[in-house]
């Protein structure tokens, strides 16, 4: 039976919406766009405010609201790591992904949004002895790669960083920062808009041809002329309701992923599990990612309670679960609010920019995409502008797919629960 405590009230929606909840626009469809962007995400917002930037006219698109999707239910996690890059300019793609951190930071400053944006460092529990050596090796190339510094603490140290013994230990790394994604989200489709950017909601792109030199895209609310257009649906482009770019969607691996919060803790109780407000996750394969909220009264913890399909009253329990195995001391803090959102992985694990047939797309953030997809968004930007004077080492880089596959990771269950059980064996053996 669920024994999971709920506060009364529980809710399904985003505990960031109670501050930020994406609002509803009542644009009208224009017949005509310099720009057209379809995904009213980080990275559709981003390519916008800097085609507004640069004298163009985009108009974003989005099937729900501007800000509905990952970008308004993330951890707030801000990160530039990338954890596998491969081949001949791999040194070129880690320091491409760093580059996110820095952007996003000045692109917050910037346009002023309030967003609770802090650079507060992140701490990663090892799982197992090994886990700690290979972070141990990962710390000292990624400081030669990207200069990000970063120091292991021995499990006698762990609990500088958090208040559990769970782990053996972990790495501590500094170039991590946190916000509050919803804020951040609104703040970014509002400086979109100031700069001259036109927002649509509620308006779903069910395909897009080639016209002359330009697009026509077919909608729900009827067509849309566009010069260019660019693709950033993410973890949401294969929809039965209409898919803007089958290519695309063929190339993401969509999966849920879910967060809990809790009610309001006592301060020194978030003291002693939160000692220093980082950011904390793991280094097993189906990881958990936890935080205290912006404002320090709430515990947020997320990960992936299950592989197929899941509703938020389902994941709550295993989420608490893991939750209160890691931290004892939160048995019996009730849960306040439950939801899922879609993060995006590609089958190579990097993410991309590119054109295809003359359509331009941004996506693959791999479930870190706060500073990747808002990083993505504007270099698509800079190009669509004709104003990228410097090559971009994750610009049309070979895109793969799987035979046969439409964009349903139908396989996910089961590599899922084989990534459990071999996390489960390796602790066992520990
Ligand atoms: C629960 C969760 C936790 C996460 N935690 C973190 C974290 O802590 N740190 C981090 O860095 N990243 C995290 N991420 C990932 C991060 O949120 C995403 O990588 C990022 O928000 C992706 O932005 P995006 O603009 O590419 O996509 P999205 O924000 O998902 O936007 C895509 C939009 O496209 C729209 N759309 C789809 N199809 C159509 C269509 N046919 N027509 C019109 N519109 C369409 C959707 O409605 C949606 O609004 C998390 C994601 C989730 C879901």
């Amino acid at each position: 039976m669920d024994s999971t405590p709920y506060a009364p009230g529980f809710k399904t929606s985003p505990w960031w919406w109670e501050a930020a909840e994406p609002s509803r626009r009542d644009a009208t469809l224009p017949d005509q766009a310099e720009v057209a962007i379809v995904g009213g995400g980080y990275a559709g917002l981003s390519a916008a405010l800097t085609l507004a930037r640069l004298g163009r006219k985009p108009v974003v698109l989005d099937a729900e609201r501007i800000g509905w999707g990952a970008s308004s239910r993330n951890g707030g996690m801000v990160s530039g790591g990338l954890k596998v890059a491969k081949g001949a300019n791999a040194g070129d793609v880690v320091a491409a992904a760093a580059a996110s951190l820095p952007f996003i930071e000045e692109l917050i400053a910037r346009e002023r949004i309030d967003c609770d944006y802090v650079r507060c460092g992140r701490f990663t529990g090892a799982w197992t002895p090994a886990h700690y050596q290979a972070q141990a090796r990962r710390v000292e190339a990624m400081a030669q790669a990207t200069g990000m510094a970063a120091e292991m603490l021995p499990p006698a140290r762990q609990r500088e960083a958090i208040g559990s013994d769970f782990y053996h230990g972990g790495m501590k790394l500094a170039a991590t920062g946190s916000l509050h994604p919803g804020k951040y989200a609104r703040g970014l489709a509002a400086a979109a808009e100031a700069a001259g950017v036109r927002l649509v909601d509620s308006v779903r792109v069910q395909g897009i041809r080639k016209q002359g030199s330009g697009f026509r895209l077919a909608t729900d609310r009827g067509e849309l002329a566009a010069d260019a257009v660019l693709v950033a649906t993410n973890g949401y482009s294969l929809d039965p309701r209409g898919t803007a770019m089958p290519w695309l969607a063929r190339r993401m691996v969509p999966l849920a992923s879910m967060i809990i919060a809790t009610e309001e803790i006592d301060p020194a109780l978030m003291d002693r599990l939160f000692p220093g407000r980082r950011m904390l996750g793991e280094s097993r394969r189906v990881l958990n990612y936890f935080r205290p909220s912006p404002c320090g009264r709430h515990v947020l913890w997320g990960g992936r309670a299950s592989f197929g399909h899941a509703t938020p009253e389902q994941a709550a329990p295993v989420l608490y679960q893991r939750m209160t195995e890691v931290f004892p001391e939160l048995k019996g803090t009730r849960i306040t609010h439950c939801w899922l959102g879609n993060v995006a992985f590609t089958f190579d694990h990097l993410p991309h920019i590119g054109v295809q047939d003359g359509i331009h797309y941004a996506a693959g953030c791999q479930g870190s995409g706060v500073a990747m997809a808002s990083w993505l968004g504007h270099q698509v930007g800079m190009k669509i502008a004709g104003a990228a004077n410097q090559p971009f080492a994750l610009d049309g880089l070979p895109f793969p797919t799987m035979p046969f596959y439409s964009g349903n990771p139908w396989f996910m269950p089961v590599v899922g629960n084989w990534y459990r059980l071999l996390d489960a064996w390796e602790r066992a053996r520990a």
